[in-house]
């Protein structure tokens, strides 16, 4: 017997009612299936208003961003592979060409701009009508959860329902999302830049929120790992409207400083693979323009701890390759 599949109609995706009828064989029994409610049983918007109060908060933050000219979310979907470090130092190397610049740290759960951006105790200053943010010494413009709630303690979302944070998780998060793009100054910019948190399925959830305007600049480390997830992350935003500018390959190579030269990092281990192996396990194809690879560089790594800002890094390749990626990033927003 065929597995009946369901065609979306008769799921009732906003036509008729469903119906129940025999499909491939399979009879359903109407009386014997419980009457549950789906989502497009409900009539209207149950009475929340619903509709209404997303079509306010997204006029109130275009009205916030009426003065950014470019929106870019900086993504991966894997985790630890320097979205953070990119976000802040390719905003430095814009920051140093004269642009203007402000940096939103998505990340609510694991905020890293604070420390690297060096605004860990900063101001939120209330204006008349929005709040001013904290701004690093080279005057990018920062908000980070991590400037709120300190190393030693967690986000939390206050819930009513114990035990069922997990089901408001997503809908807070982005409520907050929105309340922050609507309540800080975020004046005339060049670049917004907002650095992602973790997950393919939840960057096209911010593509989603963000909107058709935000490209997204995706950052990805030479392991096949690594490239599998952002494949995935390509492969789920291109069915958007999103613009995807290109990728960074981060820590490609290591740079020692003793040697003055790049060594390799990870090892690739299809050097050593046969070619039948290779070609059912190809490394990921991304399909979109690399922008430039930036090697792993431990100065980097002390200046991200200590918040230390772009333009005091050294003329080394890292500042350079940085530099390259944030050019090419100007010219793929052209
Ligand atoms: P993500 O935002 O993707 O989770 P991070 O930007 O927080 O990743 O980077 C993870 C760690 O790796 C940080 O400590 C950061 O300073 C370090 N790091 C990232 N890229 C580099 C690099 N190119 N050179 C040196 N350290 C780096």
């Amino acid at each position: 017997m065929q597995a009946a599949v369901l065609p979306p109609s008769r799921l009732g995706g906003g036509g008729p009612r469903p119906r129940l009828e025999r499909l491939d064989g399979v009879s359903y029994q109407p009386s014997n299936i419980p009457k549950m409610k789906g989502y497009h049983d409900i009539v209207g918007d149950g009475g929340s208003g619903i509709a209404e109060q997303v079509a306010e908060q997204r006029s109130r933050i275009a009205d916030g961003l009426a003065g950014v000219r470019h929106l870019v979310a900086v993504g991966s979907g894997k985790g630890g592979v320097g979205k953070s470090t990119l976000t802040l130092h390719l905003a430095g190397a814009l920051r140093a060409r004269g642009l203007r610049i402000g940096i939103l740290d998505a990340d609510f759960n694991g905020p890293s701009q604070a420390r690297m951006a060096g605004v860990q105790g900063g101001l939120f200053v209330p204006g008349s009508h929005k709040v001013s943010l904290p701004r690093t010494r080279d005057g990018i413009a920062v908000f980070s959860m991590g400037s709120v709630v300190p190393e030693s303690e967690a986000l939390e979302f206050e819930s009513v329902a114990q035990g069922e944070s997990h089901t408001w998780r997503a809908i807070k998060e982005f409520a907050l999302l929105g309340e922050i793009l609507e309540s800080f100054d975020w004046g005339a910019l060049d670049l917004l830049m907002f650095d992602l948190p973790p997950g393919a399925e939840r960057t096209v959830q911010y593509a989603d929120f963000l909107g058709p305007k935000t490209s997204f600049l995706l950052v990805t480390i030479p392991s096949e790992v690594a490239r599998g997830v952002v494949a995935r992350s390509v492969a789920a935003l291109s069915k958007g409207p999103n613009r995807l500018l290109g990728y960074v390959e981060n820590m490609s190579g290591y740079y020692c400083r003793d040697c003055n030269a790049i060594k390799p990092l990870f090892e690739s281990s299809f050097d050593s693979r046969d070619s039948a192996a290779l070609a059912q396990d190809r490394p990921a194809d991304l399909r979109i323009p690399c922008l430039g690879t930036v090697p792993f560089d431990p100065e980097l790594a002390r200046h991200c701890d200590g918040g230390l800002p772009f333009v005091e890094l050294g003329d080394t390749p890292v500042r350079r390759a940085l530099d390259h990626v944030a050019q090419q990033l100007l010219e793929s927003l052209i």
